[in-house]
């Protein structure tokens, strides 16, 4: 059974970056502001998760590294809606399942202590010592990510620091996302300590503008560069979606989109060419929406000759025209009429920088 749990907790942490995008999204989820991530050894030490939120109650603890033991959907019609990150209770679980140690501390609003709940392979309480002393709120610890899988590990340990650029690039994205009437913005910290030394690898104070978030990332040089990204438009729903929500469908057949950022200004023979420093949310949450960053680059270098723009974009989307509770690991968010979306997207680009100064 062991190895079983370990097969299929392979599938939500599949490598560093998704270990941590696990636990900081635990912490958001948490309502955090205050978000510090402390890597030893570019991870492969321990990576350490430490956070202000509302903390884990008594009661949940047994069930904190259980299997599909969540405390976060009160009930199934919250599966279409949800506004957290976690639903799936498989987070926890599984890092117990992949690491040497998962070490939980904890404590709630109005406790005079905190408690230290260290977890077994298999997710129950191992231990729990109370009476260390604690503000509200949550750390969560793993070392050794993959020590159970030899062979993930030893990919791990080879690719160290490769695997780590990746995580903070994600963190970078976490970092940044916008503030929104669900969430408040949080204050940043990754730090990594490496042979004894500690170096901060970034510091964001996500409550101020967006703006001061990208200056503190990469220098108020690099805000020199940006504009407000700022569209509005409207997204005919393909008739299959409609089709799919059944004969009695009261849905509109549009929807409003609203995306809202940053995108570098136009600067002929300047600008980047990667597209490394291009981050993309839907309501606030990270992703990858392929389509939607390969339309952005094409209407974008139709206007200033091959260059590939700086973007922070926050497509805010009615809840109920995407699906998140897609994929298991859900880093693949589905767009309801993703062709129309393109489509208008490009629309809705073009107009803005043909109307942008240079
Ligand atoms: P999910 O996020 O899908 O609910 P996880 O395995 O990620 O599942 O977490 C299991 C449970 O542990 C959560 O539902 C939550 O109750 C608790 N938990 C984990 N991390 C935190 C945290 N940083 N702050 C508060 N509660 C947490
Ligand atoms: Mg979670």
């Amino acid at each position: 059974a062991q190895s079983v749990h370990r097969i299929t907790s392979g599938q939500v942490v599949i490598d560093l970056q998704t270990a941590v995008k696990e636990l900081v999204e635990n912490s958001l989820d948490a309502k955090a502001t205050n978000i510090e991530v402390r890597f030893k050894e570019y991870g492969l030490r321990s990576i350490e998760v430490i956070d202000n939120g509302t903390g884990i109650a008594p009661q949940n603890y047994d069930s904190v590294g259980l299997k599909h033991h969540t405390s976060k959907l009160a009930s199934f019609e919250d599966l279409t809606s949800v506004m957290t990150f976690g639903f799936r209770g498989e987070a926890i679980s599984s890092l117990c399942a992949l690491t040497e140690s998962v070490t939980v501390t904890t404590a709630i609003a109005g406790a005079k202590f905190g408690t230290v709940l260290e977890l077994d392979k298999d997710g129950s309480v191992r231990s729990r010592s109370g009476k260390v002393a604690r503000q509200r709120g949550t750390t969560v610890s793993v070392t050794e990510l993959f020590k159970p899988l030899p062979v993930r590990r030893k990919e791990l340990e080879r690719n160290a620091k490769r695997e780590f650029g990746k995580a903070l690039h994600l963190l970078n994205a976490y970092a940044l996302v916008p503030c929104t009437k669900e969430n408040q913005g949080v204050v940043f910290t990754v730090t990594n300590v490496t042979q004894g030394r500690k170096a901060v690898q970034l510091r964001t104070d996500g409550t101020m503008s967006l703006a001061a978030s990208v200056s503190s990332l990469w220098g108020p040089k690099t805000m020199e560069n940006l504009v407000d990204l700022d569209l509005t438009f409207d997204v005919v729903t393909e008739a299959s979606v409609l089709r799919r929500r059944g004969p009695d469908s009261n849905v509109a057949a549009s929807n409003t989109i609203h995306v809202k950022g940053l995108i570098s200004k136009f600067t002929v023979g300047g600008g980047r060419t990667g597209t490394d420093r291009q981050f993309f949310f839907i309501n606030g949450r990270p992703c990858n929406p392929t389509k939607v960053q390969k339309a952005f680059n094409e209407v974008y270098r139709t206007f200033n000759m091959n260059q590939s723009p700086f973007i922070v974009a926050d497509f805010v989307i009615p809840s109920d025209s995407c699906d998140i509770n897609v994929s298991p690991d859900k880093r693949t968010i589905l767009i309801h009429s993703e062709s129309n979306l393109v489509e208008a997207l490009k629309h809705a680009l073009a107009k803005a920088f043909s109307s942008a100064p240079s």
